[in-house]
């Protein structure tokens, strides 16, 4: 199986700078980030995508009330929750992960 970076990152094999961890989920920021607040929250355990993470409710709504304080904390107003699924929608890298943005006024609909 290929190397997956985020479980590298997990498993702080690779450098990246975390800024919440509990036994469930990860997040950091993204190394190309797309607005002031960009930040990744991936689970700790391998999911490829949210396909994969579909039959796992409690682990997803953990990690959207961990999305909504990380906002709180570090962003203070409006942002903007992303899933990009599949490579048709963007996907870039096979570990499931939440896009957290925020800290500048966003358009609709995304490109
Ligand atoms: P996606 O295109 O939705 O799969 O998003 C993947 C995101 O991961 C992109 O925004 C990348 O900039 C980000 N990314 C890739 N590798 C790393 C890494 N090692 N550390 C932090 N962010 C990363
Ligand atoms: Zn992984």
């Amino acid at each position: 199986m290929e190397p997956c970076p985020f479980c590298n990152i997990v498993a702080g094999e690779v450098p990246a700078r975390i800024v919440h961890r509990d036994e469930q989920c990860t997040a950091f920021w993204d190394i190309h980030p797309q607005a002031p607040v960009h930040l990744l929250i991936v689970p700790n355990r391998h999911l490829a995508d949210l396909n994969e993470a579909a039959a796992e409710p409690a682990l997803l709504g953990h990690m959207l009330g961990v999305a909504a304080q990380l906002a709180r904390r570090m962003i203070g107003g409006g942002y903007r929750l992303v899933i990009n699924t599949g490579r048709e929608a963007g996907q870039s890298v096979f570990h499931l992960h939440l896009h957290l943005l925020g800290g500048r006024r966003m358009g609709w609909p995304p490109g």
